[in-house]
């Protein structure tokens, strides 16, 4: 029997990926880790019954040990509680489905202990994968990803490193839908609301990559990710729009083959896939229905209307520090706009100035990644 902990079961990736474990009925669930939606963190320890259960606050983790008294799980809190998750010793597979930079030291302490991981966390990727990427490979740990574009690419080298040989990608396409506001221009993007924002076209996801995915950030930080998961340049990760996200990405090799790999549009694929891999398994849900959709459109980026993602081309080729700017910047820019107490076209201005003030570090340590958050943080509180 497979083995597995979460961290962020509550979320969306958590609760499909528990969703998947159910559908299988042969996966352990040994640990869970939650920010603060204990109601639903509860039904989930009576389901699957895990050893360890972490929330954020002591507070919370006092509410929870009341609620589950009756049963046999230990409750932790804090960074702590989410280490303790991470590295719980029974567990083969972590899947990160935690939202955030706050990812990266239990990411690196269950890759240290050995686990395999499956990674929802971009955030944690984009902002350490100099870090993380050798680190997998000296630990032998497996990075199977989730998300959903990265998932088609790793399904799309299926085979092409096999028999001693690694075939070189030319060029990664990573498709787009681009969002609820694809063909607008920056003016008419002005007034909009967290509300408008908060509806994608055709994923159903948190609300944090919901509104990345609506400035196209979500898209730039994909980017990086396939930059480290893949070993490709930035330059080699060409966006493609296609608003129906029934391709899921494809992969361009040196004789001018593409490959791709579609599906409808439903995470518990990539979820399941990484969980299992290389195993299929039947997953039971909509078909692709070709007479249905009858054609596949392609549209290029707009990198001049949706300055996100021009921005994060920019971090991602100059590297070192910078990524960790783009990506702090955005997830504060995004948790004020969801408070309303910004505008929406501000999200992208911050993370414009944050990178415009920062001094690069080459190759930052944990403890720099982690200073550079709090002091991007800080020049952005200090500015607006
Ligand atoms: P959600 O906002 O739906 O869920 C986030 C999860 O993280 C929740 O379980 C939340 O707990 C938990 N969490 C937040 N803060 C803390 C904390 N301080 N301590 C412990 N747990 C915490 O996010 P998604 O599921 O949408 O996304 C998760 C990650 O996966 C992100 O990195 C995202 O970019 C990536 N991803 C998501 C996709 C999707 O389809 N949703 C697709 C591809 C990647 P609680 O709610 O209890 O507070």
């Amino acid at each position: 029997m497979k083995t597995i902990g979460i961290l962020g079961s509550t979320g969306s990736i958590g609760t499909q990926t528990l969703q998947v474990v159910e559908q299988n009925g042969d996966i352990k669930v040994t640990a869970l880790a939650a920010g603060s939606n204990i109601r639903l963190l509860e039904q989930q320890i009576r389901k699957f019954r895990p050893k360890l259960a972490a929330v954020w606050t002591e507070e919370k983790a006092k509410e929870l040990k009341q609620a589950v008294a009756d049963l046999d799980v230990e409750v932790v809190w804090g960074m702590d509680g989410l280490l303790a998750v991470a590295t719980e010793p029974e567990s083969e597979i972590l899947v990160t489905a935690i939202v955030g930079m706050i990812g990266i030291r239990p990411t690196i302490a269950a890759m240290e202990a050995g686990k395999d991981i499956a990674l929802a966390n971009k955030e944690t990727l984009v902002t350490a994968g100099h870090i993380i990427m050798p680190l997998a490979k000296e630990k032998g740990v497996r990075l199977l990803p989730v998300d959903s574009e990265h998932s088609a690419i790793f399904q799309c080298l299926n085979g092409e490193h096999s028999q001693g040989r690694a075939n070189k990608i030319h060029k990664i396409l990573l498709t787009a839908s681009g969002g609820p506001f694809r063909g607008r221009t920056r003016e008419e993007m002005a007034g909009i609301q967290v509300e408008d924002a908060l509806k994608h076209p055709n994923w159903s996801m948190g609300q944090k990559i919901t509104i990345d995915s609506s400035t196209m950030v979500n898209k730039g930080l994909e980017v990086m990710e396939a930059k480290w998961l893949f070993g490709v340049e930035m330059d080699q990760v060409q966006v493609v729009v296609q608003p129906q996200s029934v391709i899921h990405s494809m992969v361009e090799f040196e004789d001018g083959a593409v490959m791709a790999q579609l599906g409808t549009p439903d995470m518990k694929l990539p979820i399941q896939y990484a969980l299992y891999y290389p195993e299929r398994r039947v997953l039971p849900g909509d078909r692709l229905d070709f007479w249905k959709l009858k054609e596949i459109r392609f549209e290029k980026p707009d990198f001049e209307n949706f300055q996100g993602l021009s921005l994060a081309y920019r971090a991602g080729k100059m590297g070192g520090s910078m990524p960790t700017v783009f990506n702090a910047a955005n997830e504060l820019a995004v948790s004020m706009f969801l408070n309303r107490k910004i505008g929406y076209l501000t999200i992208v201005d911050m993370i414009q100035a944050a990178m415009e003030h920062h001094h690069l570090i080459e190759n930052p340590t944990v403890e720099q990644i982690l200073e550079t958050e709090k002091e991007t943080y800080e020049y952005i509180e200090s500015r607006w």
